[in-house]
């Protein structure tokens, strides 16, 4: 049996760790919500952005902590995580231009 580290809800799609869902392409981190009451912080929501999909998707955002490299502060670490993708998103229109 295999463990996924994610799968779409809609079509199944697995991703096997958090890198290869981080690095799909077909992936955009659209948001964060915020649990009220969760000592764990909230979720990450990210599109799946298909031609057959475009389910959102979320994932606990305590997954992605180690991404952030200083004191566990969720609206902090969540700006990181945003700025990284989206620096990634940049590098990605740079190499396509
Ligand atoms: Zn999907």
């Amino acid at each position: 049996m295999t463990a996924y580290f994610k799968s779409c809800p809609n079509c199944r799609k697995n991703w096997s760790s958090r890198d290869e869902l981080i690095n799909d392409e077909t992936i955009a981190l659209i948001g964060y919500h915020f649990l009220r009451g969760n000592v764990d912080g909230g979720l990450l929501l990210f599109n799946h952005n298909t031609e057959d999909c475009g389910t959102t998707l979320s994932c606990k955002v305590t997954g992605f902590v180690d991404l952030y490299q200083g004191e566990l502060c969720s609206n902090r670490y969540v700006r990181v995580i945003l700025q990284m993708i989206s620096k990634k998103d940049q590098a990605k229109q740079k190499r396509v231009s």
